[in-house]
C-alpha cells in the first residue's frame, strides 16, 4: 500500500499484489501510469470517493489506458461508465472485499471504502471526509451530516489504517493544539508528524485509535473541546455534537 503524491498535497492510494493494482481517487493519471510501469503492474480497479476534480481528473485516461473497472458514488456526477455504489454495497478487487459507507458532508454523495481485513488489519479509504487531525470542509453537507459520517468512521476498529486523500496533517494538528492545548497524545503525535515531514515522508496512513485521541472533529463530545468551541462562538450548544462541529469547522476555516 503506497501513497502516490499528486498536485501539491493529494495522495492517490495504490494497493497491489505481484501483478495487479487498484488506485483510489486518481486526480491525475500520470503518477499512476508511472508507478504501474515502474512496478510492472496492471491496473485492475479504480475506486472514487467523491466528484471533485482532484479525485476524478485521471479516471478517464486511466480507464482508456488500462481498461480498469471504475467504482464511485451512486449519488454524484461521475466520469462514466462506472459501477455506482452506496451504503450496503461492496466491491471486490485484488481479492479484497471493500464495504461502502455513505459519508455525506464534504460533498452530498461522498462514500468511503472499508476493508475489514488486509493482511490482518482493517483499512479505510476516506477521501476528503476524515483527515488526520481534521475533516473535510462542508461544501455540500450539513454539520449534522458530517457529525454522523465521522461517528460512523470513528466506530471502526482502533487498528484501522486510515488512508486520507490529502497531506493536511501538520496544519490540522496546529489547529487541534489550539482547541486542546492540554492533550498530551496530540502533542506527542504532532512531534512525530513533524519529524516525518522533515524527513520528506507522509504522515499517513493514520490509525483510527490515534484519530479518536487527537482529532478534535472526532472529539466533539469531549467537554474541553465543546468549551473551546463555545469560546470561539458563544452560540454553541456544548451538549450537541453537530453544533460543536459546526463551530470547529468555522474556526478552522479562519485559523492561521
Ligand atoms: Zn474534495
Ligand atoms: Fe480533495
Amino acid at each position: 500500500m503506497l501513497p502516490l503524491p499528486a498536485f501539491s498535497d493529494n495522495y492517490i492510494w495504490m494497493l497491489h499484489d505481484a501483478r495487479h493494482a487498484l488506485v483510489v481517487d486518481p486526480g491525475d493519471a500520470a503518477p499512476v501510469l508511472q508507478a504501474l510501469r515502474d512496478m510492472g503492474l496492471s491496473l485492475q480497479a479504480i475506486l472514487v470517493t467523491h466528484h471533485h476534480g482532484d479525485h476524478v481528473g485521471g479516471v478517464n485516461a486511466l480507464r482508456e489506458a488500462t481498461g480498469a473497472a471504475v467504482c464511485g458514488p451512486a449519488g454524484e456526477t461521475m466520469p462514466a461508465p462506472l459501477k455506482r455504489l452506496r451504503q450496503g454495497d461492496a466491491v471486490t478487487a485484488l481479492g479484497l472485499r471493500f464495504a461502502v459507507i455513505d459519508v455525506p458532508g464534504h460533498t452530498a454523495g461522498h462514500i468511503a471504502y472499508y476493508c475489514p481485513d488486509m493482511d490482518g488489519t482493517p483499512l479505510l479509504f476516506c477521501g476528503d471526509t476524515l483527515f488526520s487531525g481534521g475533516c473535510g470542509r462542508l461544501f455540500e453537507g450539513t454539520p449534522a451530516q458530517m457529525q454522523a459520517s465521522l461517528d460512523a468512521l470513528a466506530a471502526l476498529p482502533g487498528d484501522t489504517r486510515v488512508c486520507c486523500a490529502h497531506e493536511y496533517t501538520l496544519s490540522n494538528l496546529k489547529f487541534a493544539r489550539a482547541v486542546e492545548p492540554g492533550n498530551q497524545d496530540l502533542l506527542k503525535y504532532l512531534a512525530q508528524c513533524e519529524s516525518l515531514r522533515q524527513a520528506g515522508r507522509p504522515t499517513l496512513p493514520s490509525r483510527m485509535a490515534t484519530e479518536r485521541a487527537i482529532n478534535p472533529f472526532l472529539r466533539t463530545r469531549e467537554t474541553g473541546v465543546a468549551q473551546a468551541a463555545r469560546g470561539f462562538d458563544a452560540h454553541v450548544n456544548p451538549r450537541e455534537a453537530a453544533s460543536v462541529l459546526a463551530a470547529l469547522r468555522q474556526w478552522k476555516n479562519e485559523f492561521r
